[in-house]
């Protein structure tokens, strides 16, 4: 899948490394091998500083993210590797919503890029589908919707009792995503946009979505736009999913349709997603999240995050040694050098170690 270079600097990059819960530390670790294997003959200085946010240090100190961490990252590092964030301790989720959805609203992360991209035609459950017809990107508004958190209880507790979310759209937010998925569009020669909302029901809040929709796509006569309701949508990606190039929808909708995309591509534990604010410090974390139920087994699959590492080292301008790593991914998929979940019998560690050595070699191929 093409991406968009959008920090593009010289050979050197100071990255924040934050496992976080369950498989994160486990799957994190081989990303950062992996990284740290095409940088030495690639030349590249990439610093990496690990952090210990996380369910552990939630309940040992209270602490989910520290004063200060937003300035620091925004500061001094170019970039975020995430693992997960969730733990059976903490039922409220409380640190993770601190600090994953602190840091995507305060660092301003607007856009999460969900590639679905079928790399081993045997992943698919689609029947007859093969790698050219699963590839598409997904776009998800981060910043906004139902996910800031504006709403209420009254009578909680009560038989009486009434809850509200409200889903908060502005114009600016709107647009700048629109705008973006439009633009990563031309840019990598990718001709069809679909913008997905429910402006049927959502008369207010989505018809802004089609308003600005409208104004935009006028921008972009080069591109095929068309609009599909969520519902829509959802029937026509796994009816034929070689049908999209770019999909753009509100927080709620991207998180749902990118979660079905992963499926069609393979799984969880296969995709990668970034938070990004072109230009700025952006994160980059696997779609899966940490994994109770399989943690501390050394079986967790790091392909996601080794993708994920991927999507972060295009984002900082560095071309060949992204598609070093990608090769090295569809390498072990064709030659089975993966864990259980993908049929395996690998450990994630092993998994780990034979990306690094691979991506090297696709490295001076
Ligand atoms: P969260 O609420 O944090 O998203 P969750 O347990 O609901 O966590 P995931 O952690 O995303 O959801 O994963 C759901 C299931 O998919 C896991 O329980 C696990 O069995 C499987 N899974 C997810 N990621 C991986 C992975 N990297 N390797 C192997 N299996 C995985």
């Amino acid at each position: 899948m093409p991406g968009v270079p959008l920090r593009s600097g010289g050979p050197a990059a100071r990255i924040a490394v934050i496992p976080g819960d369950g498989i994160g530390p486990e799957v994190t670790p081989q990303a950062v091998k992996v990284l740290k294997a095409v940088a030495a003959p690639a030349k590249l200085a990439i610093e990496f500083v690990e952090f210990d946010w996380s369910a552990d240090k939630y309940l040992r100190e209270g602490v989910s993210l520290p004063p200060g961490a937003v300035e620091m990252l925004r500061d001094e590092f170019d970039a975020i590797l995430f693992g997960a964030l969730g733990d059976p301790r903490v039922p409220s989720n409380q640190h993770a919503a601190d600090i994953l959805l602190g840091l995507r609203f305060k660092l301003d992360l607007y856009v999460n890029a969900r590639p679905v991209e079928l790399l081993h035609h045997r992943l698919t459950p689609l029947r007859d589908r093969t790698e050219k017809d699963i590839r598409l990107m997904v776009f998800r508004e981060n910043t906004e919707g139902l996910y800031v958190g504006v709403g209420g209880f009254f009578k909680k507790g009560t038989p009486d009792e009434i809850a509200v979310q409200e889903d908060v759209n502005s114009r600016k937010g709107v647009e700048r995503i629109i705008r973006y998925a439009f633009e990563y569009a031309r840019k990598n020669g990718l001709k069809r946009v679909c913008m997905s909302d429910k402006s049927n029901a959502m008369t207010f809040a989505h018809d802004l979505w089609q308003r600005v929709f409208r104004q935009v796509r006028q921008e972009y006569a080069d591109v095929d736009s068309r609009h599909l309701y969520i519902d829509a949508l959802a029937m026509e990606i796994v009816r034929d999913p070689s049908q999209f190039d770019v999909i753009v929808t509100c927080n709620l909708f991207g998180d749902i349709i990118s979660d079905l995309g992963a499926q069609l591509a393979g799984g969880l534990g296969l995709a990668p997603s970034g938070n990004i604010h072109p230009g700025k410090t952006s994160l980059f974390e696997p779609v899966h999240g940490s994994a109770p139920n399989i943690a501390g087994k050394g079986i967790a699959n790091p392909l996601g995050s080794v993708l994920t590492s991927a999507m972060m080292l295009e984002f900082l301008g560095w071309k060949t040694e992204t598609a070093a790593l990608r090769a090295a991914v569809r390498a072990a998929l064709r030659e089975s050098c993966v864990t259980p979940d993908l049929g395996g019998n690998k450990r994630t560690a092993e998994v780990g170690d034979w990306l690094a050595a691979k991506s090297v070699e696709a490295l001076t191929v």
